[in-house]
């Protein structure tokens, strides 16, 4: 687990975190707002253990505590995380919440909740947190997360002092790449590029566990090219199994398109994302124009807005996919 003052990027989220420590002046609630996977949850439980902590140093965790190595292994009493069980989080998760916090902390320091996913609470857990969120004991902080800030309840929102976290900078997150996973700097570029700016995202093609589904979206664009409609509609079923998949083979697609308009316009491979597919970058470009590219991209993101609005994905995939061969 790391310490605040280890946090990469995220700056000025962590200066504000360190100065409500160093004045004493924590909030009661936290909203940790931003994109999946830029490092909201990680700065959370480094700030919950910097809060707990029995000989903080200065802004932040010791580190090597009784309440720190609890936290770091998990066992914390005082520390509570909640999440959706399924699909939401249910009143029944917040009753519980509410049970725990009247009573004083199991090790005289706070009681801390962290709320995953807090845009996932139904309209019932929402409401009932209300009361909590408002006026909890002292010695208690709730930490909310949330990608998707905007559909929670306005009225959670003005009970919360809102951090924002931004999607990482390529240069953050080569760095980060580099002091976590030793890897190459070339590597980690690659990686950095292809992450939209998600340290979660880059690490899991770290792992290699996303580079053969990056590949085979990638694959799609030649396929396209060279395809039936036949093929458009079974392609389109693979890529619809899921909703996540579907939104990962379009931001995926949509990054491939715009190194081919980038290849054409600029002709350095230094500025692709896939810098490791240049030869097939190379040949793929000579087939559009630039025109054609753009409005390829711009039929992705429609696309893709219409899934996350909850638009049959199978057909929303079909119809892209015919317009592509
Ligand atoms: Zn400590």
């Amino acid at each position: 687990m790391k310490l605040l003052q280890e946090i990469v990027g995220h700056k000025q989220s962590v200066k504000i975190l360190n100065k409500a420590i160093s004045s004493g002046r924590v909030a009661h609630a936290y909203l940790f707002a931003g994109p999946a996977g830029v490092g909201k949850e990680t700065t959370a439980m480094s700030f919950a253990r910097a809060l707990l902590c029995s000989h903080p140093a200065g802004e932040d965790a010791c580190g090597i505590c009784r309440e720190c190595r609890q936290l770091s292994s998990g066992n914390h009493p005082d520390f509570c995380l909640v999440e959706p069980a399924g699909s939401s989080i249910k009143i029944e998760q917040v009753r519980e919440i509410q049970r725990r916090v009247p009573y004083r902390s199991y090790q005289g320091g706070r009681k801390i909740f962290l709320i995953r996913q807090a845009e996932a609470m139904t309209a019932e857990a929402a409401n009932c947190i209300l009361k909590t969120l408002e006026e909890p004991p002292g010695d208690t902080v709730f930490i909310l997360l949330s990608a998707r800030p905007q559909i929670l309840l306005p009225t959670i929102l003005s009970r919360c002092q809102t951090i924002y976290f931004k999607a990482m900078s390529v240069p953050d997150l080569i760095r980060g790449l580099v002091n976590l996973k030793g890897l190459p700097e070339e590597e980690a570029r690659l990686y950095a590029a292809l992450s939209g700016g998600s340290m979660g995202r880059a690490l899991s093609y770290a792992s290699g566990s996303l580079m053969a589904d990056r590949d085979g979206a990638n694959a799609l664009a030649g396929i396209l090219w060279h395809g039936s409609p036949l093929d458009a509609v079974e392609l389109a079923g693979k890529a619809s199994e899921s909703k996540h998949k579907a939104v990962f083979t379009l931001d995926t697609l949509a990054c491939w398109y715009r190194d081919l308009m980038v290849w054409r316009e600029t002709g350095k491979a230094g500025s692709l994302f896939n810098t490791d597919r240049v030869d097939i970058i190379k040949m793929e470009a000579a087939r559009y124009d630039t025109g054609r590219i753009l409005a390829i991209i711009e039929d992705i993101e429609a696309t893709k807005r219409k899934i996350e609005v909850n638009a049959n994905t199978r057909l929303a995939l079909e119809t892209l996919f015919l317009r592509l061969i």
